[in-house]
């Protein structure tokens, strides 16, 4: 089969790889029909995941139909089901699983004493995403090996297209945590640094959830435009000081709510000095992430508020103002999505027509385009600001 591989720093290629097979009794293949690249997936491309290997096949973001189930997950999925698949992998009956907190499974990391040590405990398994979640085989191809495919795989209804579900697998449920991790209330401001599709997602899901303000932060103008759609109140980076806008548009006390939708690849300018001090850092090695927007947040959220981190963050970050997160009694937090928590909620939302995230796509491509768009999806190239991928079909 087709698949995206990854061959080092900058050096994805659509290669030709054996096909999945079924391992395990609970194992289901997938015959993927979309896919699409997520922000999370430009970590690997950049190089600033560890844990990557030449020849892993990427994707975590993808759905299609079933064409085969080992006898372990038949009494949930049979050949032709549709489905959309998690990007997290889930046993869904370790401790963590039984109360939701799927993307700590204790048990679907297969590779789980190396994140032990990295990290402390493992998290869940994840599909194309390093050797530290598992090292599973990702979900950019025509086939993918779904494990404990009784329990993450969500079952589509008829009458949906692929584009107004696939996102459930990662960026809707994941601006939907951010924003929940939250607790709006309807006097609150909700600040989002990074209009990419989680903050377009997280957008969507504050107005929903009933914010009073939500302001959108970044400096791609097509991307601003599309906050400005959602509802939020742009502010260009680049061109106007985030804390002195934010200030104003609060009166003078801050956004209740922050959300950092960008992660550890913030823009680097000269404009924002830390950014530059951190690309240095970066490069000797001697801090692995650029934080900018997590000290940002600190500074401007209001005291006693509460910032949500849904942007990932790989291993060291330098110069937190922890003091002043300490003083001012925020509350922090974070976590890869737990996706199941959110899919049955959020299907029937797509259903009743209150969200339709396929809003968010820009670029339809077929599998071999993958490599390229990576390319176009970072630099921002041609308006992107969501690619999704059609394996097996020929589109130009
Ligand atoms: P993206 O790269 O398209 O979006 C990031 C956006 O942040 C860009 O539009 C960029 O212009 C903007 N940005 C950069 N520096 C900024 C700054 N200083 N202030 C404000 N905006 C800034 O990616 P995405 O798909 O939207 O993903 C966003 C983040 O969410 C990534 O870190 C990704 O890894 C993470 N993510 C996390 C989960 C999870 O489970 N927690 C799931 C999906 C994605
Ligand atoms: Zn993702
Ligand atoms: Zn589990």
């Amino acid at each position: 089969m087709k698949a995206l591989v990854w061959h080092g720093k900058k050096d994805i290629r659509c290669d030709t790889v054996p096909d999945p097979v079924i391992e395990d009794d609970r194992d289901a293949i997938i015959k993927v029909s979309t896919c699409a690249i997520c922000g999370s997936d430009l970590h690997l491309f950049d190089g600033f995941m560890m844990g990557m290997k030449e020849g892993d096949i990427v994707g975590h973001e993808f759905m299609g139909e079933v064409v085969e189930v080992g006898p372990g997950a038949s009494h949930k999925l049979k050949k032709g089901d549709r489905v959309v698949v998690p990007f997290t992998i889930i046993c869904g009956d370790c401790e963590q699983c039984r109360v939701g907190n799927f993307s700590c499974c204790e048990r679907s990391n297969r590779n789980k004493s190396m994140a032990d040590k990295v990290f402390g405990h493992s998290l869940c398994g994840a599909y194309g995403y390093t050797q530290l979640t598992g090292g599973y085989a990702g979900g950019q191809a025509e086939y993918v090996r779904v494990p404990f495919a009784d329990v993450g795989p969500v079952k589509i209804p008829d009458g949906l297209t692929d584009e107004q579900v696939l996102f459930l697998g990662d960026i809707l449920p994941t601006g939907w945590q951010a924003v929940v991790q939250c607790d709006v209330q309807p006097t609150d401001t909700v600040a989002i640094w990074g209009a990419g599709p989680v903050g377009q997602m997280a957008i969507r899901s504050a107005i929903l959830l009933g914010a009073k303000q939500v302001v959108s932060i970044d400096c791609v103008p097509e991307r601003l435009d599309m906050a400005r759609a959602g509802g939020a109140i742009p502010i260009d980076f680049m061109n106007e000081s985030v804390i002195d806008r934010l200030n104003e548009l609060t009166g003078g006390k801050g956004p209740e709510k922050c959300i950092d939708a960008v992660g550890m690849e913030a823009h680097i300018s000269a404009k924002h000095f830390d950014s530059a001090y951190d690309r240095v850092k970066q490069a000797v090695m001697a801090e692995s992430d650029r934080p900018h927007v997590l000290r940002e947040m600190i500074y401007v959220c209001r005291p006693a508020g509460v910032l949500s981190v849904p942007g990932v963050y790989g291993g060291l970050v330098d110069k937190i103002p922890f003091g002043a997160l300490m003083n001012k009694g925020l509350t922090l937090r974070t976590g890869q999505t737990h996706v199941n928590r959110w899919t049955g909620d959020l299907l029937r939302r797509i259903q009743e027509g209150q969200i339709d995230p396929s809003f968010v796509i820009t670029h339809t491509v077929s599998l071999e385009q993958g490599p390229e768009m990576y390319k176009v999806f970072r630099d921002k190239e041609d308006g992107c600001i969501k690619t999704i991928l059609k394996p097996g079909q020929q589109l130009h």
